[in-house]
């Protein structure tokens, strides 16, 4: 139905769609707000926003589209593309695997003990791992590395939002095991809270739906910043970051995500959603009630809405 160049007919009925999603989704009230980082319970679970942006930097949005939250997980894809940029497939093949797990994202199981590399790159295992590659000299030079690489998707200079970080540092145990586990397996190098700091401060990145969507159509543009030109992530390593969406970007939820809705994307607990149209569309939603998987519930629901409508699964038969 729809062209990336939209008439204004068309443009129109993008608007119209959005409308009626989020009217139709606004009072939908499953799910509850992530608590285990104490910081994120102050959300109100009642923001709602929905940004389309096409891969020519044109954007349509809703509701709370503004309204800034945590990037959280939704930072893993870019690391991992950051260290494919930066060391190339094979050494960080090295350094984790790219299979599904099924498992929570924060397993402490999902380790590979036989080839010595977390499973894949979206489990906090993996991430933890892609972290611990970004290169520099000091905390601070690489923590401005790490900026400047979401700074080239979102095309404005992100922060850190420090009472999330500061919250997650002091209750982050779990994923403090698992960095010692993955340290005691030789799976990453360095000080341990070193890394852990440096992927808190990753996940508390400032980012608003509009910001989701850009992300989302530098991916569906082969790695170049619809609204600035600017290239975020090397052409040839697009590819490899959203397969590793597809496959594993909604934890647990990963395999029927890709079969009810059937393109890459991957959620955060702060409540946003980044789907992947590849030269169609980056999608962003924003809604802070989760599921019991950590995944916003409205932004499952808007995703499959617009699948369906659109025909956006991948595997959809051209229409007729
Ligand atoms: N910072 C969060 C954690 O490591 C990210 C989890 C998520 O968004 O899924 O627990």
């Amino acid at each position: 139905m729809l062209s990336t160049r939209p008439t204004p007919a068309e443009r129109f009925d993008i608007d119209t769609t959005l409308r009626t999603l989020y009217d139709t989704l606004k009072d939908l009230d499953a799910g509850n707000v992530a608590s285990y980082i104490p910081e994120l319970a102050k959300a109100c679970p009642d923001w709602f926003g929905i940004t389309l942006c096409s891969p020519e930097g044109e954007i349509f949005e809703i509701g709370d589209a503004r309204q800034q939250f945590t990037i959280q997980s939704i930072s893993k894809p870019l690391v991992y593309g950051q260290a494919l940029d930066a060391y190339g497939r094979a050494f960080v093949a090295s350094r984790v695997g790219v299979e599904p797990t099924g498992d929570a994202f924060h397993s402490i199981i999902s380790l590979d003990e036989k080839s010595k590399r977390p499973h894949n790159p979206m489990v906090n295992a993996g991430a933890i791992a892609m972290t611990s590659l970004i290169q520099g000299a000091t905390a601070s030079e690489r923590l401005s590395r790490l900026l400047d690489t979401f700074q080239r998707y979102v095309g404005h200079p992100v922060a850190v939002d420090m009472p999330t970080y500061t919250s997650e540092r002091s209750t982050g145990h779990r994923n403090r095991a698992i960095a010692h586990l993955m340290l005691n397996f030789g799976m990453i190098e360095g000080s341990v809270e070193e890394q852990l700091d440096l992927y808190f401060q990753q996940c508390a990145v400032l980012v608003d739906c509009r910001d989701l969507a850009v992300i989302a159509a530098t991916l569906a543009n082969r790695g170049i910043n619809p609204l600035t030109g600017d290239r975020a992530v090397h052409e040839e390593h697009v590819r490899d970051l959203l397969s590793v969406m597809f496959t594993c970007g909604l934890y647990d939820y990963a395999g029927e995500w890709a079969y009810e809705v059937g393109f890459p994307a991957k959620s955060g607990v702060g409540g946003g959603i980044l789907a992947v149209v590849p030269n169609r569309w980056g999608i962003g939603v924003f809604s802070p009630r989760l599921d019991a998987r950590g995944n916003s519930v409205r932004g499952i629901e808007v995703c499959k809405a617009l699948s369906r409508q659109w025909r956006l699964h991948l595997f959809d038969a051209p229409s007729p």
